[in-house]
């Protein structure tokens, strides 16, 4: 089966910089983009780059004050509103650096993009290396997070979750169907009655037998299916 997937960069998000010696490096998403297009990944996807979110939409989940403050602050004008930085824990692992608004937008925007990509039906897997700041919080910078775009996607694909649900669950179910059990695990669905009870041990033992010996009667099936993978990635 082949799956449809949309990859969504835009070219500024490398410029941004954390400030020296800053372990979170926008750069690496640039870097990592560069490999997409010189190992020719880009010809296996749609390319987009993200449409801009309006500020509002990053209210979806983030407060109004918080929000606009991520809009106004600047290095330049940091010293007036220590109370804030400190209020919205900005200033040292999540700095104030040019732009810092601007970068928020984008990664947020290429995550939101991606989920109603995946609402409407067009793709089945969506990429957005720029996203994943997971740990900023309603009113809080944390751990170089300011915009929680996993939250704002979220909520976007909850726009259409019964109608997404039902599709992750079929292709669990795919996936599950083409799953052969791997012999000595199982999943429990039975209670164990006692540790000291050696019942459900034994159990286990019988089974293993019993799939060992089928194991070792369809030696030449297990053989020919591995073939046919190398066509299945092709196709
Ligand atoms: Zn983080």
């Amino acid at each position: 089966m082949t799956r449809r997937v949309s990859y969504f960069y835009d070219a500024e998000v490398g410029n941004y910089h954390y400030g020296q010696g800053h372990p979170m490096k926008p750069h690496r998403v640039r870097m990592t983009h560069n490999l997409v297009v010189n190992y020719g990944l880009y010809r296996k996807m749609e390319v987009f780059r993200p449409r801009l979110v309006s500020p509002t939409a990053l209210t979806r989940f983030h407060s109004d004050d918080y929000i606009n403050f991520l809009r106004v602050i600047t290095p330049d004008n940091m010293q007036d509103y220590m109370r804030q930085l400190q209020r919205f824990n900005v200033g040292e692992d999540c700095p104030v650096f040019d732009g810092l608004f601007e970068f928020c937008q984008l990664y947020t925007s290429g995550s939101i993009g991606g989920a109603a990509r995946l609402n409407e039906d067009q793709a089945d897997i969506v990429i957005n290396w720029a996203g994943g700041l997971h740990h900023a919080k309603k009113a809080e910078a944390s751990g170089f997070c300011y915009v929680n775009d996993c939250v704002l996607a979220i909520l976007e694909l909850l726009k259409k979750h019964e109608q997404y649900l039902n599709k992750t669950r079929n292709q669990l179910l795919e996936i599950l169907s083409q799953v052969e059990p791997v012999p000595g695990t199982q999943i429990q669905t039975g209670q164990v009655e006692s540790q000291l009870n050696p019942k459900g041990m034994e159990i286990d033992k019988e089974e293993e037998e019993e799939e060992a010996e089928q194991a070792g009667e369809k030696g030449d099936t297990d053989e020919e299916e591995r073939k046919e993978h190398p066509a299945e990635l092709a196709s």
